[in-house]
């Protein structure tokens, strides 16, 4: 990595704070990333010299604004290898994205009796859209099950992927289990039934590198606040075609071509589908993020993450009493591990964590069909990021023991 680990702690103020005490040890990034000064100087730079509306004002901030948006949205194609800037779509985030897949594509190609594919190990966010659409459509909704160690089992996704499959969606990485599932080949399956695939990539973008024309999925979606990113901006990718095929998803400013009295045409893709005033100070702020991640290389990244995994996850399998939900070994496993204390509920274990200054969710994690299939109602998650060393995995593996103690 060109970039020491210190340079990039250095970047991210937040991390330089004690709780409770102790230093503060951040391992909640799969909830939501922390902004290195790079992104948020940014945003200030942009609201104290360029704060426009874009693509309606001829004065000069307008036009910058304006350029400095569609620069972003040409970064955002070049970051994931995307054919055409067009197929980019600014949204709120992977949920809007998703949501926006099947209130237009989903609502107008998804009749009675054709299936949806999904697998136990979505997110709400790659689940509710689907499972709200096939019972307005009286379409099929499927799961794709899980081997024992916690992997999409590929078998059972050729099984339930057939002639009558219409749309599969599915997570790019698991945001409880952590491991990456391959989009590529699901890909393949897919378009081999003439099924479109879409792929949730919230927890994938930020931490590994992302390639759509060798994935060769059809939508895919992401948010930028887990990839360093402000809130409330995320991406929505679609192949050209589809998109141009689609309805928008909503009606106002500046996604119209022309609008008469009784009848109204709509603007090209990416426009028709970027209804009213843009989050432009987020889609700046994104940008700016993939210039970060950019510097330090997503195979660095990826690479130092899976390090990481090495050095936890043998540490964390060795604490009586501990259970791993996911694979046991490092193979395909992302820097998200998600764990229970025997005995001891996730929300208090996460409790006791935080008084020892070491921040991680417990819950469902938004996946309650998941903690049903793992036979739990919740789990303690802790996920790394580049920001993260082994002095964390060890802060982490200390309160674990202290949690222990204080229950026992
Ligand atoms: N999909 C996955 C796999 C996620 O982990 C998340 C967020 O945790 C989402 C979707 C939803 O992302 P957002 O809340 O940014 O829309």
């Amino acid at each position: 990595m060109d970039k020491s680990f210190q340079k990039i702690r250095n970047d991210f103020p937040i991390l330089n704070q004690r709780i409770n005490n102790e230093p503060l040890v951040y391992l909640d990034n799969a909830a939501t990333s922390q902004k290195p000064n790079q992104v948020i100087n940014e945003l200030v730079r942009y609201y104290q010299n360029d704060n426009a509306n874009t693509r309606r004002s001829v004065h000069t901030l307008g036009e910058r604004a304006t350029e400095e948006f569609e620069i972003a949205r040409k970064k955002v194609q070049v970051f994931l290898n995307a054919k055409d800037s067009r197929e980019i779509i600014f949204t709120k985030g992977t949920t809007d994205s998703l949501n926006l897949i099947a209130s237009t594509y989903g609502e107008e190609n998804i009749q009675a009796g054709d299936e949806i594919v999904i697998s136990y190990m979505e997110h709400h966010s790659n689940l509710i859209p689907w499972q709200q659409l096939a019972l307005r459509k009286n379409a099929v909704l499927k799961y794709i099950g899980l081997t024992k160690d916690g992997q999409l089992d590929m078998e059972d996704a050729r099984r339930k992927i057939t002639d009558r499959t219409k749309l599969v969606s599915i997570t790019h990485v698991s945001n409880v289990l952590g491991v990456t599932n391959d989009v590529k080949k699901l890909a393949i399956i897919a378009h081999s039934h003439n099924a479109v695939i879409i792929a949730d990539g919230a927890q994938a973008v930020a931490n590994i590198p992302v390639d759509l024309q060798d994935l060769n999925v059809d939508f895919y979606a992401f948010s930028g606040h887990k990839m360093m990113g402000p809130m409330g901006i995320g991406v929505l990718y679609g192949k050209y075609d589809l998109l141009k095929s689609m309805s928008p998803n909503q009606y106002g400013g500046e996604m119209i071509d022309s609008v008469k009295k009784y009848h109204s045409t709509w603007a090209d893709v990416p426009f028709k589908f970027e209804a009213g005033t843009q989050n432009v100070a987020g889609v700046i702020g994104l940008s700016k993020a993939i210039d970060y991640l950019n510097d330090i290389g997503m195979k660095n990244i990826s690479k130092y993450e899976n390090e990481l995994v090495k050095y936890i996850l043998p540490k964390l399998l060795k604490i009586e009493g501990l259970t791993v939900y996911g694979p046991q070994d490092t193979k395909n496993h992302n820097a998200v591990i998600s764990f229970n204390l025997n005995g001891i509920h996730p929300h208090d274990v996460a409790t006791a964590l935080d008084m020892d200054g070491v921040a991680v969710r417990a819950g469902h994690h938004c996946a309650q069909p998941l903690m049903n299939y793992l036979g739990v109602t919740a789990t303690v998650r802790a996920s790394f990021y580049i920001y993260n060393n082994q002095f964390d995995a060890d802060q982490l593996i200390k309160a674990i023991y202290d949690t222990k103690e204080f229950f026992n």
